[in-house]
């Protein structure tokens, strides 16, 4: 006999677990009890002219490209991290994060922006040591890019309520000092552009979350450093690294 059958949505919202994971990783939606619920969260590499050029890159020839970081390595903003493990060369890379809330494959460019719920001011932190060493020897990036708290991210607004920013300043300070400065116009591509290659290689999903690339200026944190981020428009990131 065949006991299996296939789960539907429903039987899974009542299904009960043999081990508990805790809670799904979530963002707090700024003003509000409510919660975003994070599902998968892809990172679109080299995205700004100037900092594919820092980092030995020509930006003119390159389509868009996409890596992905653990939901689970969401940090919220106020949080006091660990500096993470098995690095010496810890990155700090500012972004800001479109949460997708209507999913889709193929979406066209002038729909995309229908499927984004909301903004967030995040950092792609960076284990640079590690990615070096996978770039040299062709393997993936993932141990330099996902790994515990490497994904801190301020809390959501929602585009109804801001619009979907195209422009305006996104940086960040380390200990009150700015280290990456640029304009959201600087882009590359553009957050609809985005969202219209990335639904044509996977289908997007409600609750995932895209890290729109960063400007010039990365560069390292260290022990007992507080990261003070701001996107023009969505708003502001605090990040301390225990000493
Ligand atoms: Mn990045």
């Amino acid at each position: 006999f065949n006991r299996e059958r296939t789960m539907g949505k429903d039987d899974l919202r009542q299904a009960k677990y043999v081990i508990d994971i805790g809670p799904l990783p979530s963002l707090p939606v700024a003003g509000s009890d409510l919660r975003f619920p994070v599902g998968r969260i892809f990172c679109v590499g080299r995205n700004y002219a100037e900092h594919a050029r820092e980092m030995g890159h020509d930006p003119d020839r390159e389509p868009p490209f996409f890596f992905m970081k653990a939901p689970n390595s969401i940090v919220q903003s106020g949080s006091t991290v660990d500096y993470p493990v098995a690095t010496k060369d810890v990155h700090h890379e500012i972004e800001m994060v479109v949460a997708i809330g209507k999913g889709g494959k193929n979406i066209p460019v002038e729909n995309a922006l229908d499927h984004v719920w909301g903004y967030a001011v995040g950092l792609d932190m960076t284990r640079r040591d590690i990615q070096g060493e996978a770039k040299k020897m062709g393997r993936p990036w993932e141990m330099g890019k996902s790994f515990d708290q490497s994904a801190p991210c301020s809390a959501l607004r929602p585009a109804t309520e801001i619009g979907h920013p195209a422009k305006g300043a996104i940086r960040v300070k380390v200990n009150g000092e700015i280290k990456q400065q640029g304009d959201l116009s600087q882009q590359i591509w553009s957050v609809p552009e985005q969202i219209a290659y990335l639904s044509g290689l996977v289908t997007l999903q409600p609750g995932d979350l895209i890290f729109s690339g960063t400007p010039s200026g990365v560069g390292p944190v260290n022990k007992g450093d507080k990261l003070e981020g701001h996107v023009d428009g969505v708003g502001e990131l605090t990040i301390t690294y225990a000493r």
